[in-house]
């Protein structure tokens, strides 16, 4: 089986990469990432000079690059990690989220077709659905209605591929996971933020009150659960992949602090993120019957794993925070 993996030098892309090769022999990965500020090869350490895995550095809207790539490997199936991910920058600038989420994709789908790609699996988002109050589950067939330029772009994919599901029937699958957490994160989504700072006895900025509900879903289990949904799940449907592990942002900052022996006073609330969504919580009943999946970690299991592997490698992680204070200098100032 080869796959071509798409973003496979991003956080859960990498993830994924390395949990198939790890736990399947039979599988050969061919990863295609455009290595931006968010991808590193550093995460695929392990496999280096494997023949299982190559890898093209490459931009998913270049589209002879990418036909000249599928027609020298025979692939079977497309696992599409790649995107631009985080919220904050779509606020700052939405150009690079319209380009590589929408136009990305869509150039995917038709190279998919044309290859006659066996599977196509979507990797979307929880963010899709818009906020939720403090009751109620978002289900696979409610409409969607994002907030952020993140979200609406991968609204906009979502919808783009079941446009080609129903008039090509391009054989794909739509993958909706809450929030990940886990090794290799990059540090400035919020618990590597979280961790980073309180190692370094910084003040630790909690949007609005701390008060926003999360669903965290630690990676290998969001990696283990795209595998199976690839493997069973049935073409042309929408897959939930949660937790169930709600918890408020102010509770998960006070346990990050609880484990490494800091004080509250670290906390410093700051005005809050615009349309910042106060919840999501994904009704996951399709996920279990159709493919019997289930998460293994709990949050507290889960979250004493990604502080342990911070610690150990807070090199790379003060790589990467130097890196964006020059980038944001740079660009932003
Ligand atoms: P990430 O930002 O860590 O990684 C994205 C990867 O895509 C990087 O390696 C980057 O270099 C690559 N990339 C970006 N633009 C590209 C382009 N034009 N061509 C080729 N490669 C490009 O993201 P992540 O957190 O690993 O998320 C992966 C996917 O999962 C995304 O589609 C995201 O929307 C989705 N998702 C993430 C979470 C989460 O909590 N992290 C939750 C739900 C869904």
């Amino acid at each position: 089986m080869k796959l071509l993996v798409t973003g496979g030098a991003g956080f859960i892309g990498a993830n994924f990469v390395d949990y198939v090769l790890k736990h399947h022999n039979d599988y050969e990965i061919i990863v295609c990432d455009k290595l931006t500020y968010a991808g590193d090869m550093e995460r695929l350490r392990d496999w280096k000079n494997n023949p299982r895995l190559t890898f093209y550095k490459v931009d998913i809207t270049d589209r002879n690059s990418l036909r000249e790539i599928l027609s020298k490997e025979k692939i079977n199936s497309i696992i599409h990690f790649a995107a631009e991910s985080h919220v904050d920058r779509s606020i700052q600038d939405a150009s690079p989220f319209i380009e590589t989420n929408i136009k990305g994709t869509q150039i995917l789908l038709d190279i998919s077709l044309k290859h006659n790609i066996e599977k196509f699996i979507h990797i979307s988002t929880d963010e899709v659905y818009g906020e939720l109050g403090l009751e109620g589950k978002f289900s696979e067939d409610m409409p969607l209605n994002p907030s952020s330029p993140y979200s609406a772009s991968k609204a906009a994919t979502d919808l783009l591929i079941k446009s080609y599901i129903r008039t090509h029937q391009l054989p794909a699958i739509i993958i909706r996971p809450c929030n990940n957490y886990g090794p290799w994160q990059y540090p400035e989504k919020f618990i590597p933020v979280i961790i980073y700072k309180a190692m370094k006895n910084e003040k630790i900025p909690v949007y609005g009150q701390g008060l926003n509900i999360r669903e965290w879903l630690y990676v290998e289990d969001c990696c283990n659960g795209i595998l199976e949904i690839f493997e069973k799940g049935k073409i042309g449907e929408i897959y939930n992949l949660g937790s169930g592990e709600e918890r408020k942002n102010i509770d998960v900052v006070k346990t990050i602090l609880q484990i490494i022996n800091k004080p509250e006073s670290l906390i410093e609330f700051v005005t809050d993120r615009p349309g910042h969504d106060f919840r999501y919580s994904l009704e996951t009943k399709k996920v279990k019957s159709d493919i019997a999946w289930k998460p293994s970690y709990s949050f507290e299991k889960g979250i004493e794993k990604t502080i342990q592997w911070n610690l150990e490698n807070l090199n790379w992680i003060e790589r990467k925070i130097l890196f964006l204070r020059d980038l944001w200098e740079k660009v932003y100032r």
